[in-house]
């Protein structure tokens, strides 16, 4: 058996393991180091991965230091318009709204991002709302949580949210480029740059994650800030919302990708029981 037949079963047996649903398998094939879908007839998959989260990597690899890019921003924005993440050596918050990707350094401003800039990290969706509510009422982040956990139809579901709101404060942290060796997240992190907004309007960017795939992505809302205007903002710690907007995605297909060696000689713990391992990762579900 040569070494691509040898690939392409150890993708197929990892995708049939992790999604739970044989028939995910026969909607992929690997070509050349890429993801192609191939379309079934009657599907409700559409072509345009309007209903997929796409992420680089996994929430565990970026806690233990894998902060080498991987994937150039110009890829990443073919399978979203809209997300979070970081950029190579941890250099920053990466938002992207409305197609345009920014990312936002230690001085707490927005820098739109070249084409060639990479990512460790990241999860992004073309954003396409199937539920818009208003909230007309204060609320902090654990309110407006709970008010769009309320709208949810499931907490078993990913979603991409939304939310353009006039906020009385926001607390946001930029995190600065780390060197070699690496350290882990919760010690890069006490490098962080901590900014506060006042009385300022903006827009809310993340996603509602369940809590059965922790170690792959951060359960519950993960958000990031942008204002209005599009010049500032950060990974959001706390705020205080007077009024706004809320929109999410329902996003029913979640695929994650990792596959050089600084993610596969790590241990991937998490509720599924990962474990490290020498073969590309790549897990796919469909709800
Ligand atoms: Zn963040």
């Amino acid at each position: 058996m040569n070494k691509k037949s040898l690939l392409v079963i150890l993708v197929l047996l990892s995708v049939t393991f992790f999604s739970g649903c044989t028939s995910s398998a026969d909607n992929f094939s690997e070509t050349a180091g890429n993801f192609e879908r191939i379309e079934n007839s009657g599907s409700e998959i559409r072509g345009n991965d309007s209903d997929v989260l796409y992420q680089i990597s996994t929430i565990d690899a970026l806690l233990q230091g894998v902060y080498d890019g991987v994937l150039p921003v110009a890829e990443l924005e073919t399978h979203g318009d809209f997300g979070i993440g970081t950029f190579d050596g941890l250099e920053g918050e990466m938002l992207a709204l409305d197609g345009n990707y920014y990312q936002i350094k230690t001085d707490g401003i927005a820098y739109p991002v070249s084409g060639e800039t990479t990512t460790p990290f990241a999860t992004v969706t073309h954003f396409e709302a199937d539920e818009n509510f208003r909230l007309d009422e204060p609320a902090n982040l654990t309110e407006l949580e709970a008010s769009i956990d309320l709208k949810l139809p499931s907490e078993n579901l990913f979603y991409a949210v939304r939310v353009d709101g006039n906020f009385s404060s926001v607390k946001a942290r930029s995190v600065p480029r780390q060197e070699k060796p690496y350290p882990k997240l919760a010690d890069a992190v006490s490098s962080q740059s901590i900014f506060e907004f006042k009385n300022v309007s903006g827009t809310l960017v993340g996603f509602r994650t369940p809590e059965y795939v922790e170690g792959v992505n951060v359960p519950g809302y993960h958000l990031h800030f942008i204002t209005a205007d599009r010049s500032a903002g950060g990974h959001v710690l706390d705020l205080e919302l007077k009024d706004g907007d809320v929109a999410f995605d329902i996003t029913r297909e979640f695929l994650t990708l990792r596959r050089e060696v600084p993610f596969l000689d790590s241990h991937q713990a998490g509720r599924w029981g990962m474990k490290a391992v020498n073969f590309p990762t790549i897990y796919f579900f469909k709800f």
